[in-house]
This record gives structure tokens, C-alpha cells and sequence, in this order.
């Protein structure tokens, strides 16, 4: 799967750079210095780079933790997100990713111990529980047989009981979670979207059916799970398809196990959006009723609404009000 790998300098003898390095003896090894040389060059193919990306292994020596939009989280005062990993294996239509970086190589930070360090000392400095958010530059668990990343992650936020941790995924393989005995602070927080908008928008994707089932096993185990029905995409038999997905999550899951549920309109950054038409000029999902707003795309003002009040209504007939966190689209 992995064909060339970058490598910076500075972690040449890195323990992690070289345990990674072992389990792929055929790849094509490339030194550099810095991976923006690498990763940042404007007039690269998305596209094509998306069909077989290498993973440069750097060091993050950036800022390691960012404050999240306010629309991603679910209930706290103190939240973070941090990026173990810049890109995903999976592919959807309507990823922000797509738009704003140039590349589609995988960036794997490997100095996690910088990352727990940070982590560690913005907990401590607030009584208030800190939320910290893996999977915003990337899926948290997708990678995971290559960055060992939760399997590193889970057991230091174990220790940590004042910092929750939310892993969130569209990965159907969950052998890290049977690894680890299940804790309360963190979430495992699974994006959905309905079954047929799904194939059309999710390339590369497990199915529906088997991330149901990743979902129904993570919660008989012990782990909290979220929802996260974001972004919402319009279609036809829009309310069937939602309340269809909704019905099929719940009887899947004992309502005791489901920590929260976060519902987002789709909307982007519309230098992004022009970036994706242009990769993908005949994607049916970029000739919606969309429009810009405030400098971003979203969907028409009145059918957003429309969309995510259905959804709001399915989902408090169906769970606790507490537990759904509507991110209403910050457009105007
Ligand atoms: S799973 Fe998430 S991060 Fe990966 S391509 Fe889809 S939207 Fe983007």
C-alpha cells in the first residue's frame, strides 16, 4: 500500500520512524528536511497522489495544539484538537481536506511524546475537563496498523482522567479498542451518513452495515460512543433516508452507551469548494443548491435549515436532548 516513504533528517534514528520503516522493507525510503518541502509545493494532482499516496514521516515542531471551530464540540469549555496525522486513507466528496491541502500524501507526526507533553500541561492548568479532538486533519483509527497512534493515546489518556479524548473514525476495524480496557474519558465518536448518500460521497469507505456493527462491538465492550451526523447532505427522500439511519444506530446500540450525538450542517471555506470543483469537476454533490455566504459554501439558507431541523426533530424523537449538540452553520 505504501510505496515511498519521506523521511526528515532529524529523525533519521527516531525509535518510531524506525519501527515504521521495518514493516514496509520495499518502500522506496527518501530523505528531506522539512516535510513542507515535500507536502506544501503548490500545482501538485490531488487526484492522482489520492490513488497512491506515500507517508512522509516528520516531526511536528508546530504548534501541537489548536483550538477547535466552534461547531465541532460536544458540550465542554476547554477543547482542542491535536493532528497526529495530516490526510486520510478514506476518500469522501464532501471532505475539507480535498481543498485545503496541496497534497494528498500522508503526514505522519511521529514525536508523540511532544504531543502527551502538551497535552498533559494544558489539563493541568484548568479544573475544568479538557476535551482534546483527534480526527480533525485526518480519521483517527483509519491509519492506525501504520501510526499505532491510539494504541499509543489510549493508555496515556487513561492516566488522565480530567482530559477526554474523542477518536473519531469512519474505520470498521477496531482491534486497538480490544487491546485496551475500556475507560471513561473518551469517546469513540463514529461519522454516518445515510446508506445511498454514503456510496455515492464515501470512496473507500467500509460500509454502512459493518461500521454499525464496528459501533454495536465498541459499546458491548465498554467504550462511550458518539454519533456524528456531519455533514448532513441534502438528497431526495431526504427525511426517509436520515430516519432510516437514525432507526438502524439505535437498535444497534443501548442508548446507556451513547454519549452524544453532534449534528453539522455541510459548509466549507469556499476557496476549498473551488479548489474540489475543480479536482472533481462533474461531482453531482458540488451542483447542489449551494451558494456562498460570508465566504463560505453552504447549502441554500432556507433548505439548511429545513435539513437540519429534520434531522434535529428524528433525533430527539429518538434520544435524550441532552446529548445532541446541533452545530449550526456559523453562516450568516
Ligand atoms: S473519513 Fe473524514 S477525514 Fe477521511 S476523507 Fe472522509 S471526511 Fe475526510
Amino acid at each position: 500500500m505504501i510505496n515511498s516513504i519521506y523521511l526528515e533528517n532529524s529523525i533519521r534514528e527516531h525509535p518510531k520512524a524506525r519501527s515504521i520503516l521495518s514493516r514496509f522493507p520495499k518502500a522506496n525510503v527518501l530523505p528531506c528536511e522539512h516535510y513542507k518541502e515535500v507536502f506544501n509545493p503548490a500545482g501538485q494532482n490531488f487526484r492522482l497522489q489520492k490513488k497512491n499516496p506515500a507517508l512522509i514521516l516528520a516531526k511536528q515542531t508546530g504548534k501541537l495544539l489548536h483550538s477547535i471551530p466552534p461547531s465541532y464540540g460536544v458540550g465542554g469549555s476547554r477543547n482542542f484538537y491535536f493532528s497526529h496525522l495530516l490526510n486520510c486513507l478514506y476518500d469522501c466528496r464532501y471532505c475539507f481536506l480535498q481543498g485545503m491541502y496541496p497534497s494528498a500524501h500522508f503526514v505522519h507526526f511521529i514525536n508523540s511524546e511532544d504531543f502527551m507533553s502538551v497535552i498533559k500541561q494544558t489539563t493541568e492548568e484548568s479544573e475544568e475537563p479538557s476535551w482534546f479532538f483527534s480526527g480533525y486533519d485526518c480519521d483517527s483509527l483509519a491509519l492506525e496498523s501504520i501510526t499505532g497512534f491510539a494504541g499509543e493515546f489510549l493508555p496515556f489518556f487513561s492516566k488522565l482522567p480530567n482530559a477526554w479524548l474523542e477518536l473519531r473514525t469512519k474505520s470498521a476495524n477496531l482491534q486497538v479498542l480490544e487491546n485496551q480496557t475500556p475507560f471513561d474519558n473518551v469517546v469513540i465518536a463514529f461519522s454516518f451518513t445515510p446508506e445511498e448518500i454514503g456510496k455515492q460521497t464515501e470512496w473507500k469507505v467500509p460500509p454502512l452495515d459493518s461500521r454499525i456493527r464496528a459501533m454495536k462491538k465498541a459499546a458491548s465492550m465498554g467504550w462511550k460512543v458518539g454519533w456524528r451526523i456531519d455533514p448532513v447532505i441534502d438528497s431526495t427522500d431526504f427525511k426517509k433516508r436520515y430516519e432510516e439511519l437514525f432507526d438502524s444506530l439505535l437498535c444497534n446500540l443501548p442508548i446507556q452507551q451513547l454519549h452524544s450525538v453532534s449534528l453539522g450542517a455541510f459548509r466549507m471555506p469556499s476557496g476549498f469548494f473551488k479548489k474540489m470543483e475543480k479536482t472533481y469537476p462533474s461531482e453531482p454533490l458540488f451542483a447542489g443548491k449551494l451558494e456562498k455566504r460570508a465566504g463560505m459554501m453552504a447549502y441554500e439558507k432556507n433548505l439548511e435549515k429545513d435539513r437540519l431541523t429534520t434531522c434535529e426533530n428524528l433525533l430527539l424523537q429518538r434520544i435524550p436532548k441532552e446529548l445532541l449538540f446541533s452545530c449550526k452553520s456559523p453562516v450568516v
